[in-house]
């Protein structure tokens, strides 16, 4: 199986896959809209210590915004900030420069949407959500200082 069937199979499986799709005790919550495809995911987390200890989502989106959410939750699911803030970066990174990076896992298939110039904001969507969020909680931090 060439590499784009792999892709076209774990996005669709990703996509596919509802069990992130809940609502759950959340202290953070960011929407997600892209008008221009008609996204428009909610990302839930539940932080505490530090620690993304839940993490699910709500809404509609297309196939490609539905799989990159789905595969952000298994990815940072149970990690601290610090953790998370690395797989952000290295994220946008690879969204950029079009590198694989191995803590991205199969996150790394995304990387093909970068074919599809309209399709990038579905791709990104989610993550950028995830970015607004930890920008939050270190502006709470530092506040604390
Ligand atoms: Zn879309």
């Amino acid at each position: 199986m060439d590499i784009r069937n792999i892709y076209q199979e774990v996005l669709l499986e990703n996509s596919r896959d509802k069990t992130n799709v809940k609502e759950i005790n959340a202290n953070y919550i960011e929407r997600g809209h892209n008008p221009s495809c008609g996204d428009d995911i909610t990302l839930l987390l539940d932080i505490e210590d530090n620690k993304i200890k839940d993490i699910s989502y709500l809404g509609q989106g297309c196939a490609i915004s539905t799989a990159s959410t789905n595969m952000l939750i298994n990815l940072i699911k149970g990690k601290n900030i610090k953790e998370a803030e690395n797989i952000l970066k290295k994220f946008f990174s690879m969204m950029r420069e079009n590198k694989e990076y191995e803590e991205l896992e199969e996150v790394n298939i995304l990387r093909f949407t970068n074919d599809m110039p309209a399709r990038i904001k579905c791709t990104t969507l989610s993550w950028h959500s995830l970015e607004v969020i930890l920008n939050k909680l270190k502006e709470k931090n530092e506040s604390f200082i």
